[in-house]
């Protein structure tokens, strides 16, 4: 039988990776949007997600991996069976997103509400007030802003995973448009 020089396929399935420590020819579940699998890009140094297209850098002799593309820079090490968060995110861009959705939260609806209470209109305050109603459906919409700022901060997977496929969806709608339009 002739030895296959050919370079030996991808490495996927999981009892081959099981065990194994990170290199550059297996891929590996993505971190990030845990939807897409990672591995290194052709005559380069660096990986990437076939979902999320994240771009990764890897340092083989610490086992690390760690996303170049987006801020913070998240890292995480390979246990030879799942990537473990390696870094805290930047302590001082945490604290800032922190404390931007506290105050979207408190202060402007406060601003609305507190007035009301303290100079309650002629013939007292009720729960449908004007000013009642305005402060709620401003605590809604600055919590749902809050929110998506920390989502937006920690990527959650799930996040991620919904934002790339409606990404996509929308862009097969615009090119089924444009086909459309090009038949006529
Ligand atoms: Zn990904």
């Amino acid at each position: 039988m002739q030895p296959n020089n050919n370079t030996p396929p991808r490495r996927f399935s999981r009892p081959n990776r099981l065990g194994r420590s990170f290199n550059l020819q297996d891929t590996y579940p993505c971190p990030v949007c845990r939807n897409g699998t990672v591995q290194s890009m052709v005559m380069m140094e660096t990986l990437s997600c076939s979902f999320c297209r994240h771009i990764f850098s890897a340092d083989l002799s610490l086992q690390t991996l760690q996303v170049e593309d987006t801020l913070p820079k998240s890292s995480w090490i390979w246990n030879r069976d799942r990537w473990i968060t390696r870094t805290s995110r930047d302590s001082d861009l945490t604290y800032l997103v922190w404390f931007t959705s506290a105050f979207l939260i408190i202060i402007p609806a406060s601003m609305i509400g507190l007035p009301a209470y303290v100079f309650p209109p002629i013939g007292g305050l009720q729960l449908n007030s004007f000013s009642i109603v305005w402060a709620e459906m401003t605590l809604g919409i600055h919590s749902l802003i809050a929110v998506w700022l920390l989502v937006e901060h920690y990527q959650l997977p799930t996040y991620v995973a919904a934002k790339i496929t409606i990404d996509r969806t929308i862009e097969q709608l615009k090119d089924r448009i444009k086909n459309q339009f090009s038949i006529q």
